[in-house]
């Protein structure tokens, strides 16, 4: 605003001072070359052109009233528009002035010279006289007061939206957070729940122990066989607890390898045939001949396999069946495990992947499960960027299929070397 007013107090300052006359009674002189303003002690019946052509391109130009006064501070003339004349300081200087009918105006005074740098009175002087321009402020205060109105009312309201939806946005960002914290605290309470019972069971036998007589050892042959298998549970429990920590913080560290699952599935087969037959079930087996590799940590993808044979023998009735199956679906090895055994509830089923979740926990505790069988095998087969799935019927059986992606090199070992790029100079030859 200030710059637009100093722009037409430039210009109007530079029409003027060449024309601005050195003797006489101004009046007549002024009347010629300002025409459109009122001269001081004659009727005002201008028009208002001359302030509409200094200020060409200003939004308003009623805003604008123009003064002329003579070196004394003497007002000369007026535009027409200009509120009742007050008392300004004549100096070249930006004021803010309160006019009696309430508005306010900001004004710019700047000095006049002549050509010949000489007074109305012919003296020679500093200045010829003034010329003053103000600008009605009404509607730049206006403005600000809306913008502050607008802060007053947005600014709170903009906060308490900021506020509410950081609130949300925090609770849905906690949410996952949250319910790892509850599934830790729960994993915590599990294990230590699941670490109570032997170690009981294991005090309770070495506390009997203590009390036998030293010369009874049909007593405590038993004793100590019930120390062993609880010693035996407590250590497999704990192994089983760092393998799913270390499998879920990535952090085992058996090298990887190329592992051909169809010599893993036949030595597993072979290895539970003893127990199966142990528990009056038939164990059957088919392998494909075709090769199907995986890049992966083979005693893991041992416990992989290992841990649902053991379920589907554990979890089937004398008289059942067991068959386990290799197979290949487009880039993926399928390894079957399917018994007839008690089956699992469709409710149980979205569960039995949890860590320490048991459907049959006395039947589960009887046959050494610790709760963390199905949770391994979840862990491990996710770290060979597979999965497991599993359908049941209660009563009718359970079937497992784990699924693994193939090694694409699966035909490396057995490439001609003709194939190979040959190196005549190279002895012993690539292997
Ligand atoms: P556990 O060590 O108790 O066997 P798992 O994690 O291996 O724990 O299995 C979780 C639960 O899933 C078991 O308690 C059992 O009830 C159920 N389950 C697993 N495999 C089978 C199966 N082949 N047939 C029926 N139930 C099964």
């Amino acid at each position: 605003m200030e710059r637009e007013i100093e722009s037409i107090a430039g210009t109007l300052h530079d029409s003027l001072e060449p024309l601005l006359p050195t003797t006489g009674d101004p009046t007549r002189v002024l009347q010629r070359i300002v025409p459109d303003l009122c001269l001081v002690g004659q009727a005002c019946t201008v028009n208002r052109t001359l302030i509409q052509r200094h200020t060409t391109g200003v939004s308003d130009r009623t805003l604008y009233y123009i003064r002329l006064f003579d070196h004394h501070g003497e007002l000369l003339a007026f535009s027409p528009n200009q509120p009742a004349p007050t008392e300004t300081a004549l100096t070249p200087v930006w004021q803010t002035i309160t006019f009696p009918d309430g508005k306010r105006y900001r004004q710019f005074t700047t000095i006049l010279h002549n050509a010949e740098g000489q007074t109305l009175a012919g003296h020679s002087h500093d200045s010829w006289g003034y010329l003053q321009i103000g600008r009605d402020l009404t509607a730049l205060e206006a403005e600000t007061q809306r913008i502050g109105w607008i802060l007053a009312i947005a600014l709170p309201v903009t906060l308490l939206v900021v506020a509410l939806s950081s609130w949300g946005l925090a609770g849905l960002a906690m949410r996952p957070i949250y319910q790892s914290y509850q599934q830790q605290q729960q994993f915590t309470a599990n294990a230590a729940h699941e670490l109570r019972s032997p170690l009981a069971s294991l005090l309770a036998t070495v506390d009997a122990i203590t009390h036998l007589a030293p010369t009874d050892p049909q007593t405590l042959f038993p004793l100590l066989t019930t120390v062993e298998r609880q010693g035996r549970r407590l250590s497999q429990l704990i192994n089983d607890l760092l393998l799913l920590s270390r499998l879920e913080q990535n952090t085992a560290t058996t090298p990887r390898q190329r592992c051909c699952l169809n010599d893993l599935v036949s030595d597993l087969a072979e290895e539970f045939l003893e127990l199966a037959i142990a528990a009056d079930l038939t164990l059957t087996s088919h392998v494909p001949a075709a090769p199907l590799p995986v890049w992966g940590d083979e005693p893991q993808l041992y416990r992989l396999v290992a841990n649902v044979i053991a379920n589907a023998i554990h979890y089937t009735p004398p008289g059942g069946a067991i068959h386990l199956r290799l197979d290949q679906s487009d880039r993926t090895a399928l390894i079957t495990i399917q018994d007839n055994g008690i089956g699992i509830a469709p409710a149980d089923l979205p569960h039995i992947f949890e860590r320490f979740y048991r459907v049959t926990s006395d039947r589960s505790r009887q046959t050494g499960g610790t709760g963390l069988g199905l949770a391994l095998v979840k862990a491990i087969a996710h770290r060979h960027h597979g999965q497991i799935t599993v359908t049941s019927t209660p009563n009718q059986g359970s079937t497992f299929t784990i699924h693994l992606p193939i090694h694409p090199d699966r035909a490396s070992p057995r490439q001609p070397a003709t194939l190979l790029p040959r190196q005549p100079w190279s002895y012993p030859p690539p292997q």
